[in-house]
C-alpha cells in the first residue's frame, strides 16, 4: 500500500511547536521524507517511524522551518539519498557545515546528495517508475520549488491506474505551480493564512482562497491545504471552496491518506 503521511502541516508559527510542514510518503521500499523542519525526528516518532527507515529526504527549500532537522539524520545510519535543487543543496551543505563542521568528511559514504533539475522530467534513484519535475516558484526571493510526482499505472491481479502528486512548497500564488499541478489527482498547497488576516497577500505566501483558485485552474481533482497557521481548519476549507468545488482536507498532524498507487 501506498501511503502519505502529514507528519506536520503547520507554517512558521502554528498551532503548537512541532507541527512544521512535513510528509512522508511510502511507497514500496523507498519511504520518502519530504521537507525537515525542527521537530522531524519527534513528528517520526509519533507515527511509529525510525530515522534508519528513512531513504530518501526530499527539500523544497531552504527555511529552516523545512530544513533544520535535517543534519540530525547524519547520526542515524542508513544509506539514503537527500534530493533537491542544486541551490537548495548547496545551502544545506552550508549550513550542515556550520552546525557539525567536517562531518560530511566522515559520513558522506552514506548519504548521496542528489541536485534535481529544476524543470525537466527526471527519475530519482530507487524509486522506480517514478516520474519527477520540479518548478520553480516565487517565495522570499530564494530558490524555491514545487515537486509534482507521477506514479505509473500498474496491470496484474492488483492493477492500478496511474496517480500523480504535487506539493506546492512555500510559496506566493505562481501560474508555474498551476502549470506543474496540470490535471493532478491531488494538489498538497500552502494555505498560511485566512484572507481576513491579509486581505492584499505577504507576497510571500499563499491564502486559502488563492491555493483554491490554483486548484481550479490546474484542473485538480483534490486539494490539501498545509503550512496553516494556527486556527480552525474548517475555516480554511471554507475559503478554498470559494474557489474550488473539488474535494478539499485541511489534514492534522499524524493523518494519513491512503493513495491508489
Ligand atoms: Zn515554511
Amino acid at each position: 500500500m501506498t501511503e502519505l503521511i502529514f507528519l506536520g502541516v503547520g507554517a512558521i508559527r502554528p498551532d503548537r511547536p512541532g507541527e512544521h510542514t512535513a510528509f512522508l510518503l511510502r511507497y514500496g521500499k523507498a519511504n520518502v521524507l519530504i521537507d525537515a523542519g525542527p521537530a522531524v525526528m519527534m513528528q517520526l516518532d509519533r507515527v511509529g517511524v525510525k530515522p534508519e527507515e528513512i531513504t530518501h529526504i526530499y527539500l523544497s527549500h531552504q527555511h529552516g522551518d523545512h530544513v533544520l532537522g535535517s543534519p540530525v539524520f547524519l547520526f542515524y545510519h542508513a544509506p539514503r539519498y537527500l534530493l533537491a535543487a542544486h541551490q537548495v543543496i548547496e545551502a544545506w551543505q552550508a549550513m550542515v557545515d556550520a552546525v557539525y563542521p567536517h562531518i560530511m568528511d566522515i559520513l558522506n559514504t552514506e548519504l548521496e546528495l542528489h541536485p534535481l533539475p529544476s524543470h525537466q522530467p527526471h527519475m530519482w534513484p530507487n524509486l522506480p517508475g517514478v516520474c519527477a519535475r520540479l518548478a520553480l516558484v516565487h517565495h522570499a526571493n530564494l530558490p524555491a520549488y514545487a515537486l509534482r510526482l507521477d506514479f505509473p499505472a500498474t496491470t496484474g491481479e492488483n492493477a492500478r491506474s496511474a496517480f500523480s502528486l504535487v506539493y506546492s512548497g512555500d510559496t506566493s500564488p505562481t501560474e508555474s505551480v498551476t502549470e506543474l499541478a496540470k490535471d493532478a489527482d491531488l494538489l498538497i498547497h500552502e494555505a498560511t493564512y485566512l484572507e481576513t488576516e491579509h486581505p492584499q497577500g505577504d507576497g510571500i505566501h499563499s491564502s486559502a482562497e488563492q491555493a483554491g483558485a490554483i486548484a481550479k485552474a490546474a484542473g485538480v481533482k483534490k486539494l490539501a491545504l498545509v503550512h496553516r497557521s494556527a486556527g480552525d481548519p474548517a475555516a480554511w476549507i471554507e475559503r478554498a471552496s470559494r474557489a474550488f468545488d473539488g474535494e478539499i482536507i485541511a489534514p492534522s498532524p499524524g493523518d494519513r491518506l491512503s493513495l491508489p498507487i
